[in-house]
């Protein structure tokens, strides 16, 4: 995208108008990055909208009236998931797991076996909100084992940790632009696998002329060769899509990978070093690579630590958890372009300032070099 100086600021914008249409061809070329992104062979439809358009696709597609599902929750999208899941009829299974781990692959086939007919489960990957993280490959083989279709949410962890869509047996990925890929929050995508396509396409309650409809997309964009557009294109949202994945193919997928692996590693051994917080998941392999939640001590208001952190650096990535954790769970975002050794280091300073400002005593040094040894070890693999 070409830059030109805008005369009020004198500063740099970009040229957002007067760009030529968004082609067919384009278009398809963008969700072939994203198909690749993902590690799949399946078709891969791009939605314009933000990722919650997708999975409430997803999931009025695929389940109708007299369906039993599986809603894994880990998180605060499970809840959302939960509601949709029974507005379309269907009998919710409900496993959920504390936020200080995760869902474990014996517990989803201890659910499948007590309930035989479930033909759905809804995971999501990595929870932001809540920084954990599940392991799809193991519960992807219990769910393709019973035969189920699997919808995973994977915002929160594309760009951020390893998603094998194919491989784990996903049938629904959705994923976002604005998170670990640092793009667009406006538009998103959706893996469709071809058992996926078939359930769609048998379900009468399925959405159909609708901005929900998965089908609409194959039959008017995939099952004519992807050579005419159904609608406008989300273009500048779409561009920002294909130069964030285009970055991160620049960058190297593994080493994106390795860049938030280590910002949790060294959020995460950089505050048990400093004191009076404690990560919120307990066990390292079930923290999300996004995003680290802490544990404020007895006593002490998660909102008011936040607040006296960002007195010390507003700049940083730190904020109080929503809705009913506000209290307790402190969360740092360390996604897309703050998944970086500065922006650690400057939320663990800014951490260690508000906690002394609010008369906890912590020890800065010993976290800056706990941190750094661990952003070291990441890195070095
Ligand atoms: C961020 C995120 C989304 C997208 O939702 P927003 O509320 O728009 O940020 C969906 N699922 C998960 C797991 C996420 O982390």
């Amino acid at each position: 995208m070409t830059a030109v100086s805008d005369p009020t600021a004198n500063s740099v914008v970009p040229d957002l108008l007067d760009l030529p249409p968004l082609t067919a061809a384009h278009f398809a070329r963008i969700e072939d990055k994203v198909a690749a992104l993902l590690h799949t062979r399946c078709d891969v439809v791009a939605m314009q909208g933000e990722a919650l358009l997708p999975l409430e696709a997803c999931i009025r597609s695929a389940v109708r009236p007299g369906s039993t599902v599986l809603n894994i929750i880990t998180g605060p999208y499970g809840e959302t998931f939960g509601g949709w899941l029974r507005s379309c009829g269907a009998e919710v299974v409900t496993l959920t797991a504390p936020f200080t781990g995760a869902a474990g692959p014996q517990q989803v086939a201890d659910a499948l076996r007590k309930h035989p007919e479930i033909d759905f489960v809804s995971l999501v990957h990595a929870e932001a909100a809540t920084g954990n993280t599940n392991p799809v490959a193991e519960i992807g083989a219990v769910v393709r084992e019973h035969g189920a279709l699997l919808m995973l949410d994977a915002v929160a962890s594309v760009g951020a940790e390893p998603l094998l869509t194919d491989e784990w047996g996903v049938d629904l990925c959705v994923i976002g632009g604005q998170k670990a890929l640092a793009g667009p929050a406006g538009v998103s995508a959706v893996s469709v696998s071809a058992r996926a396509w078939e359930r769609i396409a048998a379900n009468e309650q399925a959405p159909r002329r609708s901005y929900l409809s998965l089908l609409d997309w194959k039959e008017r964009w995939i099952d004519g060769g992807r050579t005419a557009l159904p609608h406008a294109p989300a273009q500048l949202e779409m561009l920002a899509l294909e130069q964030a994945v285009d970055r991160v193919e620049a960058e190297g997928l593994a080493a994106v990978i390795t860049r938030h692996r280590a910002a949790s590693a060294a959020t995460r051994a950089g505050v048990q070093a400093l004191g009076g917080l404690a990560p919120y998941v307990v066990r390292d392999e079930d923290a999300a690579p996004a995003a680290t939640t802490l544990r404020a001590s007895e006593g002490v208001d998660a909102r008011e630590v936040v607040a006296a952190a960002l007195a010390v650096d507003a700049a940083v990535p730190v904020q109080a958890a929503a809705g009913a954790l506000a209290k307790e769970m402190i969360r740092v975002n360390h996604y897309g372009r703050a998944a970086d050794r500065a922006v650690v280091t400057a939320s663990l300073v800014a951490l260690a300032g508000g906690l002394r400002a609010l008369g906890v005593s912590v020890d800065a040094e010993a976290a800056a070099l706990a941190a750094g040894a661990a952003w070291d070890a990441a890195v070095a693999g």
